[in-house]
């Protein structure tokens, strides 16, 4: 097996902490987080060797891994853990600090569906979905591909039969609190 140098970063912890608390430093690695995981399948490191390296200042391993992006906020390990570790938030704040950091994501697709996501809501408060996939196409290079398979006409007849049965609307709802949820995203980029 190929073995790299670890380089930890002593503070990385109590940074993220700042922003929690996460509890981070209480896991004792009973792995109740990963074995109720619903997509621990999909991740190259799982939910409690993500907590292990936090507390070992383990900084590109986390940001650099696919976890943070197959991560579906579910909180079924938060749930779970007896120690009050919240795993969830603190893939969360992960993810966003890898954005910042401009560090590349391993799953690029479900990051610019993130993206696309904060954005459709940032117009008008809440998704709307006729606009969502199109933007996550686009963004991620998917529509050429979408053209080139046939995928476009599928999900084209996917749409007018949701309009059809008035799952989905042509234009976007809106909301009271619109400038606060703004607020909030602009707050968090
Ligand atoms: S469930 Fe909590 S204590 Fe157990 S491994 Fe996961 S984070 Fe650590
Ligand atoms: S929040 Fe994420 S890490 Fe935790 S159980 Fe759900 S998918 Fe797994």
């Amino acid at each position: 097996m190929e073995q790299t140098a670890l380089t930890p970063d002593f503070s990385f912890l109590e940074r993220a902490e700042a922003s929690g608390p996460f509890n981070a430093a209480e896991c004792f690695q009973c792995r109740k987080c990963t074995n109720g995981c619903p997509v621990s399948f999909e991740m190259d490191l799982f939910p409690d060797q993500i907590i292990r390296l936090a507390v070992l200042g383990q900084r590109r391993e986390i940001l650099q891994s696919k976890t943070i992006w197959v991560c579906a906020s579910c909180e079924t390990c938060s749930t779970r853990c007896p120690n009050g570790v919240r795993i969830a938030e603190l893939m969360d704040y992960f993810k966003e600090l890898a954005v910042r950091a401009g560090v590349a994501p391993a799953l690029p697709r479900v990051a610019g569906f993130h993206k696309a996501f904060l954005e459709n809501i940032g117009l008008t408060g809440r998704v709307f979905e006729g606009a969502l996939l199109p933007a996550w196409w686009l963004k991620t290079g998917q529509i050429g591909e979408k053209l080139f398979t046939g995928d476009l006409r599928n999900d084209l007849k996917q749409a007018v039969g949701l309009l059809g049965k008035n799952r989905m609307s042509l234009a976007p709802g809106k909301i009271k609190g619109r400038s606060k949820v703004k607020a909030i995203l602009r707050s968090s980029s």
